[in-house]
Formats: structure tokens, sequence, C-alpha cells
């Protein structure tokens, strides 16, 4: 195996720094455009005239784009031009793909950086920061690591064995049709990996994107094509996604579908598919992370203040919309009597706006439909005997949909907002006695239907291991001393199961495995000339 790639350095935006002074500007000429997207079709652009607007979410009355959105027609056409595509891309070879998606990156690190960062901001509602590790840094190494990995898997999967008068080889083949990637609003760098990770391993692809993140995922589609990508290998095709899949589905040749999202539609997906099964060609490989309701277990003898800074990060950047955020803690009593005052202190000097401010921690949640379910969960909260809103609580939408860190301590492990994916800025606390941590551990893993992501806080490594073996299932991403989220490619690769996901880990070999349907192929040199066998002769 060569030597591996490194992962991008992360760029701090400090005052004064050349990286701050050049989103500033990229984020000011973003905001005086309205972008027109098309579909991208066999590399054609497809304006179709029914469109919807993208807005700010921190700044809801400014349009940034008109979205041409796909109907049957569209999507149909989008299906057939990638199955066209793939021969020639397959004919390509490995390394001519691998050279495009290292050019992705090494645009995205350079001359493209920028532009993704600004239009990840203003689209998703993120920090520089937030935009930074997600759009740049992220998608960089998911682009770089996967092509690494590529190289590295094709060689690991020959046949170990050749006897004398054979050659054995595998062919590691693509799968055969079009891969559907349904991507989420939250990660720019997610919704680009899950486009192209099949399409590095010789997949064709059509990428629906979330309705609310379109502007910036087209910035990326746009990078892709100015990296190389040839026409027709990746299709950009905003639109419903009922109606995608029911154009996709009836199509003999879909392949596969690489989702990230929330579970109940991709339980609703997958169900589809089974019922689509007896009109395609392959059983359809199906890749899907979704929802999680990550925790924090504290032991009495942590790191105080490493758990108070891990439940302030881990639940309240980005606005606690990673499916990673922390949004249950189990606090024990002693630790929460020292923790509960300063935590609620520092959560006081949390400032949230615009994400053009660089002084902002906290920007706003993604959409209207998001902050009526975030605020719905707050309200009830409020009204239980069980609760109590001990931080936060605000919610605002007149100008952006803003809602404050929330915390809502609870005597009910097993209330709502302890249980459920909220998707906001909403962490909720139940606090246990110091005595029962083994059985804190069993209410953690016994509470939530999800195992996406957790962290155990504790100084001793015994009860680390304690809590190491009953979490098990518990979490695909498990945590230990510090918060149970950012993730980084080639690091802790990222998935989670049980209702979380397949766990097919993106950012590692595991994920582009699912990609490939290999051909295993014996050559006879010595080709057998006689039927009989030596048992048959007689004595
Ligand atoms: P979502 O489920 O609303 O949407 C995801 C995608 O599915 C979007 O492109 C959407 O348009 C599409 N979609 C919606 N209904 C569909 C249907 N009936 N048929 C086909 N496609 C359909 O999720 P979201 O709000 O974009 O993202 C938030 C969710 O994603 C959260 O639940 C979060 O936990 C999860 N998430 C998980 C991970 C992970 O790695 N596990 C990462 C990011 C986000």
């Amino acid at each position: 195996m060569g030597s591996h790639p490194a992962n991008e350095p992360i760029l701090n935006f400090a005052p004064g720094s050349a990286e701050r002074a050049e989103l500033q500007a990229e984020l000011k000429r973003q905001m005086g455009e309205v972008v027109e997207i098309p579909c991208i079709i066999a590399g054609e652009e497809i304006f179709t005239g029914n469109t919807m607007t993208q807005v700010i979410p921190h700044n809801h009355g400014h349009i940034i784009a008109n979205v041409h959105l796909a109907g049957p027609a569209e999507i149909a056409d989008a299906c057939n031009s990638a199955v066209a595509a793939q021969a020639a891309w397959l004919d390509l070879g490995l390394e001519a793909r691998a050279a495009i998606f290292e050019h992705c990156a090494d645009l995205l690190a350079g001359e493209w950086r920028a532009r993704v960062n600004a239009a990840t901001m203003l689209n998703q509602s993120k920090n520089a920061f937030q935009a930074e590790i997600d759009a740049a840094c992220e998608l960089i190494d998911f682009w770089r690591f996967n092509a690494f990995y590529a190289r590295n898997f094709h060689a690991d999967l020959q046949p170990l064995v050749s006897p004398q008068g054979v050659e054995n080889s595998t062919e590691i083949r693509p799968l055969e049709g079009f891969v559907l990637a349904i991507t989420p609003f939250n990660f720019s760098s997610v919704a680009a990996n899950l486009t192209s990770a099949p399409v590095l391993v010789g997949c064709t692809s059509v990428w629906k994107p979330s309705r609310n993140s379109v502007h910036s995922n087209y910035a990326l589609m746009r990078l892709m094509m100015a990296a190389g990508l040839p026409p027709g290998v990746i299709n950009f095709l905003p639109c419903s996604g009922q109606e995608l899949t029911d154009v996709a589905l009836a199509n003999p040749n879909f392949a596969g579908v690489h989702f990230t999202g929330s579970t109940a539609v991709f339980q609703g997906l997958w169900q589809r598919i089974g019922q689509a099964l007896p009109n395609l060609r392959s059983y359809p490989r199906i890749v899907g992370e979704t929802g999680g309701k990550d925790f924090v277990v504290a032991h009495p003898d942590c790191d105080r203040q490493g758990l108070l800074v891990a439940l302030l990060r881990g639940s309240f950047e980005y606005q606690g919309q990673k499916c990673s955020a922390a949004s249950r803690a189990y606090v024990p009593q002693s630790v929460w009597a020292a923790i509960k005052e300063p935590l609620c202190e520092e959560i006081g000097k949390i400032k949230i706006g615009d994400a053009g401010d660089f002084s902002n921690f906290m920007n706003a949640v993604i959409d209207q439909r998001a902050f009526d379910k975030i605020s719905g969960y707050i309200e009830r909260a409020r009204g239980r005997d069980c609760c109590e809103i001990i931080v936060g609580g605000g919610c605002d939408d007149s100008v952006g949909w803003f809602i404050e860190p929330t915390i809502i301590e609870t005597t009910d492990p097993k209330s709502e907002s302890m249980v459920e994916e909220i998707f906001g800025p909403v962490l909720t606390v139940f606090v246990y006695p110091d005595d029962e941590f083994e059985e804190i551990l069993q209410l953690c893993d016994e509470s939530s239907p999800y195992a996406l992501t957790g962290s155990i806080f504790s100084s001793s490594e015994e009860n680390i291991q304690t809590a190491f073996e009953a979490l098990r299932y518990t979490a695909g991403n498990f945590y230990i001393n510090d918060k149970p989220t950012g993730a980084v490619v080639a690091q802790q690769p990222f998935g989670g199961a049980r209702a979380s996901g397949t766990n097919d880990k993106a950012g590692s070999p595991l994920n582009l495995l699912r990609w490939i349907s290999p051909r295993s192929v014996k050559r006879t040199l010595d080709i057998p000339q006689e039927w009989t066998y030596p048992f048959l002769a007689e004595d």
C-alpha cells in the first residue's frame, strides 16, 4: 500500500487572515446575485420553468437562487443518460476516474474553496468554521481518501491462489445500471460524497439534492464538471423525492440507492424498492445513513469542565442539525450540581444570528418546517410536569428561523425529548443517582431506537470499559471523553446501526465495496482432454 493522503488542514478565518477576507468578499458577491439553477442531464442544462426558490435561513426574505425542478420526463431522461454513460466511464479505468476526483479535491482546496464555503454558509446557515469543516475539508478528504482506498482494494481483492495450469483473477466491476444518490441538506460534503463514491468505482448516478441545499450542491456539481467529469456520469436533478422514486424504480436498470436523511423516508424507500424488485434486472444495493438520538453518559469521576464543553459544542454547533449532535445526556447528581449553573452561564454567552457576522457561534435552523417542529418539542416540554427548561427556549422566525440553544432537564428518562430525534439545538438532561452508573448504561441502550453516536465521560479505565461493553450496539461511532460529533474521514469512519442506518461507514473502503459486483475469472492453461477420472478405472 502506498503512502496515504493527509487530512486537509482546517483554515481558521481569524481576523486579518487572507481566507477571511476572501470568504467575506465571496459572501457579498453571492448575496448580490440570484442564480438560475438548471437540472443537468447528460451534461446539458435543462431549465424546466417549474421553479422554486432558495432562501437564506437566517434572512429568509432574501432569495439566492431559482431552482428549475425536474418532472417525470426529465427524471426518466436522467436515468437513461446515466445508463448510456456507463460503458465509456468504465472504459476510462479506475486510474483516470480517480484522477478526476483528485482534481476535484485540488480545486476545492484552492480556487473553489471560498465559493463552496460561502454557498454553504448562505444556503444551509453555517458559520465559517462549520462550513469549512464540512464543505471544504471533509469533502476534500472524501475525494482523496476514496481514490486511495479504491486503488488499494482493487489489488487486495485479487485471488490468493492460482494453481499450476490456471490463472485466476477478479474483475472489479461496478454495479450494472444507475445509482440514485438521495442526499440530505445538512452536509454539503455528504451530498457530494453520496453521489461521487459509487461513481469513482465505475457506477453512474442520478443525484437528487435536498430542496434546502440545491444552491451549494449545484456549486459542487459545477466543480465536478470543471474537473473533467464526463457528461451523463452524474445527472443533477432537483425534484420531488416521491416523483423520483416513482420513475426511477420503474426503470429496470435501477441498481442501488445511496441515501442519507431521516429514518422514516429511508424505511419507506426500502419498502418501495422491495415492491419494485420483480421489474428490476438486479437486486439493488441499499445503503442509507439515517437519524440519531445521540447520547452523552457521564460517570461521577469525569472531567467536569471537559463534559461542559462537550455538551455545549456537541449539542449546539450547527444548531444541533448534525445527525451526530448530542441530544440526550445522563449526568450524575454530583456532577450536575457542579456544572449546571456554569453550563447555563456559558450558553447564555452564545451569539446567534447571520452567518456573515463571524462573531455568531450559532445561526438559523434550515426552514419553517424545522422551526415549527423544534419549537413544538420545546413548547410541549414546557407544558410537562416532568420537564423544566433551564436555559433557552426562545424561538423567533420573523427574520430568520432562530431557536435559542435550549436545555430541558427531565425527571422522566423516557420523556419525548429524551427519545425522539429533534434535529435542532435542544439537549435534554436526565440526572441520575451517583451509584446507578450501570443501570444508567442499560437505560441509555434501551431508550431509543437509534444507534448512531454517543460518548462516555469518565477518568477511570474500568468505568470506560464497562460503558464500552454495555453500549456496544448503542452507537456506531463511540467517543471516550469527547463530544459525539466531528468524525473525520480516515480517522473515525462514520455510520450507525439499528434505526440509524446500514452502517456502511462513509469515507472508508467498506462503503466503496457496496458499489462493486466483482466477476471471478478462471483461465485454464492446460485444457483437459479426457473426461474420465482415475477412480473410475477398474481394479
Ligand atoms: P430528509 O429525510 O427530509 O431528506 C433526505 C432526502 O430524502 C432529501 O433529498 C429529500 O428530498 C429526500 N426525500 C424526502 N422524501 C422522500 C421520498 N418520499 N422519496 C424519496 N426521497 C425523499 O432528511 P433531511 O432533513 O435532509 O436531513 C436530516 C436527517 O438526515 C436527519 O434525520 C439526520 O439524522 C439525517 N442524517 C443522517 C446522517 C448519517 O450519517 N447518519 C448524516 C446527515 C443527516
